[in-house]
């Protein structure tokens, strides 16, 4: 990695289309964002700072997801700069709720039915996609928002030039630990089995079902899933729309294979 003149590492925090909840969370970390400030040349972050600066990086965080012609020049043009890039948040990691709709027919139609026939002047809408679409991304820091001591540790251990050590496993581990009665054998509909962990399983604590913003765990067993909320009595529609609905091109690619299952 090279270091500028004070010897500092070069990051860029930068935002696609999302809703800025990762960048927020960052900018909420006031005890240790001195600190972040101090250990690294903050070269561009719009959240935080007016001078900003397009140059060579060390590290890009990017939120949200590509949404937009300007937004695919402007992700290709941060793999260009940075050495490193890792992707914060759902909407950057699996497209998040607006690249819940996957056919290129449906999200033109979807689109049409709101915005009707209007021209964009500065920029061209495009079916929403994850940033891995468009370039190689060498990390994940997935939530929705990202978790507060998941990013000061991905950060710290990338500063040092360690790889980020991230959960592996499912929520449903993370609500055993807490105890929680498993809403499933209620027969309530929870992804929490095919969704990453690192919430806390805060929505089950709160007897609410897991919806997955998390996105889905490495080898996730989605037919498995959607086996069991079949024999529950769920319909093809239900399941679809649930796993669509925070993941995007995460879980709902799973789809696309079952064509002609329906129920
Ligand atoms: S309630 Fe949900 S997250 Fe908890 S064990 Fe059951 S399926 Fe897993
Ligand atoms: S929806 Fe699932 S992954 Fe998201 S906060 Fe709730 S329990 Fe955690």
């Amino acid at each position: 990695m090279t270091k500028n003149n004070n010897n500092k590492l070069k990051i860029g925090i930068y935002e696609l289309t999302g809703c800025a909840g990762d960048a927020l969370l960052i900018l909420d970390c006031e005890k240790e964002l001195v600190d972040i400030f101090q250990a690294a040349d903050i070269q561009s972050f719009l959240m935080a700072k007016s001078d900003n600066i397009d140059g060579e990086l060390d590290i890009a965080l990017v939120e949200g997801s590509v949404s937009t012609e300007k937004e695919k020049k402007e992700i290709l043009d941060i793999r260009k700069r940075a050495k490193t890039v890792v992707a914060i948040g759902i909407c950057a990691c699996f497209g998040g709720i607006q690249a819940a709709f996957l056919d290129e027919k449906e999200w033109e139609a979807n689109f049409k039915e709101v915005y009707g026939n209007i021209k964009m002047k500065h920029t061209k809408p495009v079916q929403s996609k994850p940033i891995d679409e468009y370039i190689k991304v060498d990390y994940y820091l997935p939530g929705c928002p990202i978790d507060k001591e998941q990013f000061l540790s991905t950060l710290n251990r990338i500063l040092r030039g360690n790889p980020p050590e991230l959960y592996r496993f499912s929520v449903c581990v993370e609500c055993k630990w807490n105890e929680n009665d498993c809403l499933l054998n209620k027969d309530i509909p929870c992804l929490g089995p095919i969704t990453r962990a690192g919430c806390g399983s805060i929505c089950i604590n709160h007897n609410l079902p897991c919806v997955g913003c998390w996105g889905p765990v490495e080898e996730a067993n989605i037919a498995s899933e959607f086996q069991l909320l079949r024999e529950k009595g769920f319909d093809h529609d239900f399941i679809k729309k649930k796993m669509a609905n925070f993941s995007g091109t995460g879980m709902a690619d799973f789809f696309g294979k079952l064509k002609g299952e329906k129920g």
